[in-house]
């Protein structure tokens, strides 16, 4: 990448996307350019928490500077603002490379996002990992002096002007730490104004757990003895953001402290700020996102970060939130775990593990209060995370009633998502379940004849569509009481009366011979035939009997390879006694067993019922043929004898005609 080297000064091309994102950002029309401000400060902030955190086992790495701090300097004669901080720096390579590559896998997407939505997204920056980049909203060449931590260290500058490449040259810098000036554009100088800095800081910035001084200007006296001093003022409150009391912080705050610490463009949806008094001494503050980041199943996730007694320890600590939480954001800090803590002693941590029981009370209690409060704000939430919050279910045990609760699907009442609460509320009398129907889409599921005396009954049915949903309702099992049974099972727990009881015997004796040649023909793909009490205008359905899994899941598992080798457990054929196919196949068998027509009618049924269900029927070409020749005998019929529709066009005609028919004029 290098493009030429000289022993002063190395000249890098940039990667070919951070040009592409350059000249966006260089062109921008944005008009909230103060963002760069906010993208500094943070990174400002995260080098001195990875300073304070080496030095927890490098005390030496302070000796030259104890304070951990952030200066802010305008010149307004030199046209610069510079942003400064005594954190970790960076050598020469780490210039190089976090300055001219882009790392995170997301950049990609991003440069998309920004390119086809145009300038009203540069709030995305910080998100995908360039935040840096953000200077040359304002300005038009900066310069970055870095020194990394520990004695004779040499200092390094990266300077560019964003037009293709940057160089790279030994400087002078007496201490740790970074400074990065921004030459201001021509038409951006306002940030040299100290009232806008100071308010800037204070709206964006106050989060920050460590000192920003902004060099003022005093001037005293008057006339000729009118003199200006410089100093530095510290303009925040410089205590971390969640060890301050609730009342002391503003929504705002909270939404930019959320900002900085997820490199989120948007606030959260809620928050949950506490401290733990008990056995274990720890605050926390936990935040909902609105929308899933990129990555939220990659492993690359923000998630919690831990803090020691204040001391930043790590960005993304898994042991304090289960995986089913992986959305969460925020922030533990702990007055019990040691400083220099590791992720092994984490792992086996009694402390770890009871932050981790009340983090999962708080986020539960969090989302209820959310679904209770702003039920369209938790309907967002839930299509963004509800996937991942239904894998709770099979791991949380202490809080299943509550995950119930939190549950949303949309049903057969058509009328958006519902919560199994209010579905409890509206179920019929002698209702004894909750029903659902599991499959690949709404289509899917919705005309299923599996619904068929649900329906009738004026059941309400709950639509499962997402993947974890059958694996999800079989943690749950039961919620207030009643039972979840999918529609797609063999036992529906559907009351009878004696009266209708005594009919599906009748039914059952009645059909007996063809059941049976059914069961015979159908060996191989059925366990059993019988009559239904769940059909009103299908002929026939599967059922999957106890133990045996929706076609949905099977084909799932398939896909992902989990499925091989896997019996498929055998169905159970239902037959609607009351439909004519029925009857019509009922009368040939009894008059014909041994005719091929009776066992193509019940092979060609099956696989209806099998594409139905959702699954793949075992030989479509049979199937399509067969299909064909139930149609073609039918327009061979229809040529011979005048079909139905023809029988009822003429007699419409013939009604049509005068009743009496005038004299002809003669
Ligand atoms: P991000 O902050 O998401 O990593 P940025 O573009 O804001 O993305 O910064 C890129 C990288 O440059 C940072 O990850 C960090 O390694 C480095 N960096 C930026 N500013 C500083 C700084 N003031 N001190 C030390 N390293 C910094
Ligand atoms: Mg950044």
């Amino acid at each position: 990448m290098t493009v030429e080297n000289s022993p002063q000064r190395e000249t890098h091309a940039f990667q070919a996307e951070i040009n592409q994102l350059l000249s966006l950002v260089i062109n921008s029309l944005y008009s909230h350019k103060e963002i760069f401000l906010r993208e500094l400060v943070s990174n400002a902030s995260d080098a001195l928490d990875k300073l304070r955190f080496r030095s927890i086992t490098e005390p030496e790495l302070l000796a030259d500077e104890p304070a951990l701090e952030l200066r802010i300097t305008p010149d307004a004669e030199k046209g610069t603002l510079t942003i400064e901080d005594t954190g970790i720096g960076m050598t020469h390579d780490e210039l190089v490379k976090n300055l001219g590559t882009i790392a995170h896998s997301g950049s990609r997407e991003f440069l998309e996002a920004l390119s086809q939505r145009g300038q009203k997204d540069m709030q995305l920056i910080g998100q995908f990992g360039v935040g840096f980049y953000s200077a040359y909203l304002v300005a038009d060449h900066v310069d970055v002096v870095s020194r990394a931590p520990g004695k004779d260290m040499p200092a390094w500058k990266w300077a560019s002007d964003a037009k293709g490449s940057f160089t790279v040259e030994k400087a002078e810098r007496a201490t740790r730490g970074t400074a990065i000036t921004l030459h201001l554009k021509a038409d951006q100088k306002e940030f040299l104004e100290e009232y806008r800095l100071r308010t800037l800081i204070t709206q964006y910035s106050d989060y920050v757990g460590h000192p920003i001084k902004l060099q003022v200007k005093k001037t005293t006296g008057t006339g000729d003895d009118a003199k200006t001093e410089t100093s530095l003022e510290v303009v925040n409150k410089a205590s971390a953001l969640w060890q301050r009391s609730k009342s002391e912080i503003t929504d705002e705050q909270y939404q930019e402290f959320y900002k900085h610490l997820t490199h989120d463009w948007e606030a959260p949806l809620a928050w949950t700020h506490f401290r733990a008094d008990g056995n274990q001494q720890f605050t926390g503050l936990l935040f909902v996102p609105k929308h899933p980041p990129f990555d939220l199943n990659a492993q690359q996730q923000r998630g919690v970060r831990l803090f020691v007694k204040r001391v930043f320890i790590m960005d993304r600590c898994e042991e304090l939130v289960p995986q089913w939480l992986r959305f969460v954001r925020g922030v533990i800090d702990s007055d019990d775990l040691p400083l220099n803590v590791s992720r092994e002693l984490l792992q086996d941590s009694q402390v770890v593990r009871a932050i981790r029981k009340h983090v999962v009370k708080k986020s539960v209690d969090l989302l209820e209060k959310l679904a209770k409060d702003k039920p369209d704000d938790y309907r967002e939430f839930w299509k963004a995370f509800g996937t991942v919050v239904k894998e709770g279910l099979a791991t949380e045990a202490e809080h299943k009633d509550k995950l119930g609760g939190l549950l949303r699907y949309e049903s057969s009442r058509e009328e958006g998502l519902t919560s199994l609460a209010d579905y409890v509320s509206r179920m019929k009398e002698g209702q004894e379940a909750i029903y659902y129907i599991y499959g690949e889409s709404r289509q899917a599921v919705a005309d299923s004849p599996h619904l068929e005396a649900l329906k009738q009954r004026g059941f309400e049915v709950l639509y499962m569509t997402d993947p974890v949903d059958e694996w999800a309702a079989q943690g749950l099992r039961e919620f207030q009481g009643k039972p979840l049974v999918s529609a797609l099972t063999s036992d529906l727990k559907l009351q009878a009366t004696d009266e209708q009881k005594k009919e599906q015997e009748q039914h059952a004796e009645g059909l007996k011979t063809l059941t049976s040649k059914m069961k015979d023909v159908l060996k191989d793909s059925v366990r059993e035939v019988r009559v239904s009490d769940r059909l009103t205008d299908s002929p026939v359905c599967l059922v999957v009997p106890e133990g045996g899994s929706p076609a949905y899941l099977e084909r799932l598992l398939q896909q992902r390879g989990k499925g091989m080798g896997m019996p498929r457990v055998k169905r159970i054929m239902e037959v609607n006694p009351n439909h004519p196919v029925i009857a019509h196949l009922k009368a040939v068998n009894e008059r014909q067993p041994d005719a091929a027509q009776v066992t193509e009618w019940i092979e060609l049924l099956h696989d209806q019922a099998l594409l139905t269900e959702g699954s793949t029927i075992s030989d479509p070409n049979r199937f399509a043929r067969r299909m064909t020749g139930l149609l073609t005998q039918v327009a061979a019929q229809a040529a011979q004898a005048p079909t139905h529709a023809a029988v009822a066009q003429a007699a419409v005609q013939e009604s049509s005609q005068p009743a009496t028919t005038p004299p002809a004029a003669s």
